[in-house]
């Protein structure tokens, strides 16, 4: 019998093994002990043949399985296979993706147990033995005499610890022993579902349509703006699917997956709930992955990779903030868990919502082909009036580091009447560039085309885009001149409101300002308690965060979303904008949103002004129809990347000259070009873009001309990567 074995390599094939002479079977997606090189590794078995393209004398055997039963699930292994084969990448890293750390390692699949029981002495003479005042001792024996045998954390009302010390105490005299279980399938816990507010109209059909799909595949886009109710009907579809003897996945960006978060699943229901997040011990996170996969956990929250968690018995999956780009892998195996959680859906036969106040155009168009699909959840429960937008012309208006003189006076109105105000840039640090008035000089990284972002009040400098940490400069190396920051930072902006707007506490918002876990949870809470009035932030503040007392809010600067290279930042720009605004008068405050720009005449800005994030999508939609990019289309990226300057173009002109002739293919080839930041981290990157009519085109494409790339002899001098459904042109 030959095993084809997934290895955690960078290569997209399986590697052929024998079975070794008596060795008991072993079973598809099992992991085994495999030799490989010079060392021993932990594969996947995929598949079971009597065949190797390989002289199968020459093969080697595997040494022994490690568990003695499969690690996946059929399903859950097909989708594994599957996402391999759709985003090109190769199944050993996929399959490791989806492996918590300890099982890559070799980790018994299901957590051994310490049981305790007595010896023949202590039962018989334990409790004539142990004095009276021996409570403890007593209260352990007297619990093993009825029960037999338990773990520690079954006995007593102290918990594991507590009487783990008893157990002890008992063992050196001989009294209890411990003992290894089989481990034994976790009991389907009893759940109890708490009760919660009474659904309005349009959450209740929400309910009722996703309640009507479960036990069968369908893809729901749950349409409503932040505060609108989107959680509470996950609540309910969820509380159906508990109800069935089913579990539901529960996926969030990072950002959005906070404590307020998990304690309102928490709240609802009395049922194991695990939680997957980054933040977890490589051991938290084998344990939550083990109780979504025997079924002891009901309801699993969690981030990207949580897609891959194995369900005992799947019935709803969620993913909440569905536009977010961090659903989107962007390094190794780039994957979209958002469409693999549609994929795996479909495959179980499971109903899948997606939620969002700015539903990706792709998620729009999906939902215009199945519009009973589509629910919509009225504007903000108890507050009829959505926020009132307007536009600061930034070409016409005086402005102090950056803030024009209206959003001045708004501000200063705001705080006067009683409100919170918030100014959104995406751009951290003190001032984008170092620059000198005398020659012109800027800073730049030595390593990237970039220039150095000044950080810490102009003290110190840092590229954003390797991490580099030159010295300070206060003087021009060319003509020795001071030089001075030029616009804008996060930093430069709070310095400027605090001279402003001295009365008013401030807090700034930002991966600089909150780095440690509880930082952000504990600057939020201040913002809820009020005694914060101005905040300053990045993106962070778009996410899922409640501000009761936020009346205005100020986007710095549109302007970066509208002139991009990709093809997707007018999306990503109003996604932002509907996502910020969407945090401004909230409980019965009217809010107000003022969005700064050069460029107030741009089409898509009009759109979302006059009609909201609905006229905008229509308006992308279309001129992506016309112009035929995604979703109309399909595309892939090729990159390549290598120290020596000419060596990307090199291996991209060679792809593109391996690829059939036009005539012969359905897609058509763009560049190869040197990617928009040419030098990053001292590395010279270019990319080639494949654009497809369709999936199928794509796939078909790929699957030929990959095999070609890969034997080209220019690919060992780059290093390159393919993206299926790229997110980000460069
Ligand atoms: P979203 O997920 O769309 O941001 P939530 O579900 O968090 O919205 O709802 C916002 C707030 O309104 C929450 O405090 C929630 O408890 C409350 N809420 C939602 N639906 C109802 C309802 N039908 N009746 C009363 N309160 C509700
Ligand atoms: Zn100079
Ligand atoms: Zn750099």
């Amino acid at each position: 019998m030959i095993l084809g074995v997934a290895i955690d390599a960078p290569l997209r094939r399986l590697f052929d093994y024998r079975t070794p002479e008596g060795a008991p079977p072993i079973q598809v997606g099992e992991r085994v002990w495999a030799p490989f090189g010079h060392r021993r590794v932990v594969g996947v078995v995929l598949e079971q043949r009597d065949y190797s393209d390989a002289p199968v004398a020459k093969l080697r055997s595997i040494l022994s399985g490690v568990d003695g039963a499969p690690t996946f699930d059929p399903a859950l292994l097909q989708l594994l296979v599957w996402a391999a084969e759709y985003y090109r990448h190769p199944v050993g890293e996929v399959i490791a993706t989806a492996l918590p750390a300890p099982l890559r390692a070799g980790a018994p699949l299901v957590q051994a147990q310490i049981r305790w029981r007595l010896t023949p002495t202590g039962r018989n003479n334990a409790l004539a033995q142990l004095p009276k005042r021996a409570a403890r001792l007593r209260g352990v024996v007297e619990f093993l005499l009825q029960r037999i045998d338990a773990a520690a954390d079954e006995i007593g009302a102290g918990g594991g610890a507590a009487a783990l010390g008893a157990l002890r105490t008992l063992e050196t005299r001989g009294l209890v022993e411990r003992f290894v279980a089989a481990p034994v399938q976790a009991a389907c816990a009893p759940v109890r579902i708490l009760e919660g507010p009474g659904l309005n109209t349009q959450q209740q059909t929400a309910v009722e349509r996703i309640d009507a799909t479960l036990g069968s595949f369908a893809a729901h886009l749950l349409y409503g703006v932040t505060g609108s109710g989107k959680t509470e009907v996950y609540l309910n579809a969820i509380a159906s699917t508990l109800a069935r003897g089913e579990q539901a996945l529960v996926m969030a960006p990072e950002i959005a997956l906070t404590p307020q978060l998990i304690t309102r699943f928490k709240d609802r229901f009395e049922a194991p709930i695990a939680v997957m997040h980054s933040g977890l011990t490589d051991l938290e996170r084998l344990s939550a992955w083990r109780a979504a996969r025997d079924g002891s956990a009901r309801i699993v929250i969690g981030t990207r990779s949580a897609v891959f968690t194995p369900l005992a018995k799947p019935g709803l999956i969620i993913v909440d903030e569905e536009h977010d780009p961090s659903f989107k892998q962007q390094e190794g195996f780039r994957y979209s868990a958002r469409d693999l959680a549609i994929v795996r859906a479909q495959r179980l036969a499971i109903p899948v919502v997606l939620g969002s106040a700015t539903p990706s155009l792709e998620t729009l168009a999906r939902a215009q082909r199945t519009p009973e699909l589509l629910s919509r959840l009225p504007e903000r429960a108890g507050d009829a009036r959505p926020p009132r937008l307007s536009l600061v012309d930034l070409r016409t208006n005086a402005q102090a580091h950056g803030v024009a003189t209206p959003a001045l006076l708004a501000i200063r109105r705001h705080l006067d009447a009683g409100g919170q105000v918030m100014l959104f840039l995406n751009r951290r640090g003190y001032a984008p560039v170092l620059f000198c008035p005398a020659c012109g000089w800027a800073a730049r990284c030595a390593r990237c085309d970039a220039h150095l972002t000044l950080h810490d009040r102009a003290r110190r400098l840092l590229c954003h885009h390797c991490g580099a940490e030159p010295s300070a400069i206060e003087r021009c190396p060319d003509c020795l001149e001071a030089v001075k920051p030029v616009g804008q930072g996060t930093e430069r902006i709070e310095e400027a409101l605090r001279e402003r707007f001295p009365d008013a506490p401030l807090a700034r918002i930002d991966r600089d300002s909150v780095r440690r876990k509880g930082e952000l949870e504990s600057v939020l809470e201040r913002v809820r308690r009020n005694e914060v009035r101005l905040l300053v932030g990045t993106q962070m503040l778009t996410k899922g965060h409640d501000f009761p007392n936020l009346t205005l809010v100020v986007v710095l600067n549109a302007d970066q979303g509208l002139f991009s290279t990709d093809f997707r930042a007018s999306e990503r720009l109003a996604q932002t904008i509907v996502q910020v605004s969407g945090r401004a008068g909230r409980a019965g405050r009217p809010g107000e949103v003022l969005i700064q720009t050069e460029s107030p005449d741009h089409p898509l800005l009009r759109l979302l002004l006059s009609g909201g994030y609905d006229a905008f999508a229509a308006g992308a939609l279309k001129e992506r129809q016309e112009t035929g990019w995604p979703p109309f289309a399909r595309l892939a990226l090729l990159r390549a990347e290598a120290a020596v300057p000419a060596a990307p173009m090199h291996f991209l002109r060679a792809a593109r000259s391996a690829a059939p002739d036009q005539s012969m293919r359905e897609v058509s080839l763009l560049g190869p070009a040197p990617a928009p930041m040419e030098r990053r981290a001292g590395r010279h990157r270019a990319q080639l873009l494949v654009h497809a009519p369709s999936h199928s085109s794509l796939q078909r494409f790929l699957k030929t001309w990959l095999a070609e790339v890969e034997a080209l002899p220019a690919g060992k001098r780059v290093r390159w990567s393919i993206d299926v459904d790229p997110s980000e042109l460069f």
